[in-house]
């Protein structure tokens, strides 16, 4: 009864049977299953959204639960992976959507194969790296996209029209040095905020995707929920005239080498992505590793705890070394544990 399963939506006038008929053979990038990600995708499956592809480099833990409204504690005993987690739920919620789910860490070896067919990007990052990946990703394939960011109890919504309205880089100019921006690790998050950011941002996805978006509206959208601040940005088509990426299709981040090692700021963590993806054995591993300490795994990752240090493997052969913020210490251990 899919009539019955969208009936209010469609009763809504801007949507309306038209409207939903376009929702359901839309297809839609999601990058980020974290606070933002998570609220994203289960609103885009309960309303219908014909393919949803979910991608996320990381694992559930104790921490996301106050605010990552899609996992829960038995993902943590199970060691999921988010966009398995996710992909698992959002199943449940509606079994006519397709879900893809991607195991994956978003950069420029792949960002283009992922969005090239679909007709929206939704960026729930928690990082500017990739986000100016998606930026140059974007702009040279003409892919509309939602920027959205969330830190403590503030965050912002930016839709962006390649060509025709303002970019991230329009926004922000270049990438901000390490360091210089608060993550949700060193500044808090508090919930209603990813949930209210979110929200925003698949409002404008659903106006985009039934066609009632009017470009013209469109502006960087910032809220606080503490103070109740609420401002509606024009960045201004004047900043697109000196874009390297809108006014001279200069896409520095999209042809940047891809990253090897990523410190996770304020984890004490650091990511390792090797050149070539591979297709680990888990459980041929599980048995050689167990010299290093006590290993749990799965069919998508394998975990061994080796005090100071905790890996964590995925099958593609990507890791994450806990334990350190030195790229090189976290090599070591990878070489060591994994071989490489
Ligand atoms: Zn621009």
């Amino acid at each position: 009864m899919p009539d019955e399963r969208y009936s209010r939506q469609i009763r809504f006038v801007p949507i309306g049977e038209a409207g939903q008929q376009r929702l359901a053979s839309s297809r839609v990038l999601l990058v980020g299953l974290g606070a933002l990600g998570t609220v994203t995708a289960d609103q885009l499956v309960r309303a219908g959204v014909g393919f949803v592809r979910l991608i996320d480099r990381d694992f559930v833990e104790l921490s996301n639960l106050q605010r990552q409204s899609l996992f829960d504690e038995e993902d943590i005993r199970n060691n999921l992976p988010k966009a398995i987690a996710a992909e698992t739920k959002l199943r449940r919620i509606n079994s006519s959507v397709q879900i893809e789910a991607r195991v994956e860490d978003v950069n420029p070896s792949n960002i283009e194969e992922l969005l090239e067919d679909v007709d929206l990007v939704l960026d729930a990052l928690d990082n500017f790296e990739t986000r100016f990946v998606i930026n140059d990703a974007c702009a040279k394939h003409r892919k509309p996209w939602i920027y959205t960011a969330a830190v403590g109890s503030y965050g912002l919504v930016m839709p962006v029209i390649p060509g025709t309205t303002p970019c991230l880089r329009c926004l922000l100019g270049s990438l901000p040095a390490p360091g210089t921006s608060p993550t949700c690790e060193t500044a808090g998050v508090v919930a209603p905020i990813t949930h209210i950011i979110a929200s925003i941002q698949v409002a404008e996805a659903l106006k985009f995707l039934t066609g009632t978006l009017d470009p013209n509206t469109i502006r960087l959208t910032a809220y606080d929920v503490w103070s109740h601040r609420f401002q509606r940005i024009d960045v201004g088509s004047d900043s697109m005239a000196t874009c390297p990426v809108c006014s001279d299709g200069k896409f520095e981040y999209l042809e940047g080498n891809p990253l090897r090692t990523i410190t996770l700021c304020g984890r004490n963590a650091v990511q390792l992505i090797p050149e070539v993806k591979g297709d680990i054995d888990l459980k041929e591993l599980s048995k050689s590793i167990a010299a290093f300490g006590p290993v749990q795994f799965n069919d998508f990752l394998l975990r061994c705890s080796a005090p100071p240090y905790e890996l964590t493997l995925f099958k593609d052969g990507r890791a994450i070394v806990k334990g350190t913020e030195e790229a090189g210490t976290a090599r070591s251990v990878y070489s060591k544990m994994v071989g490489s």
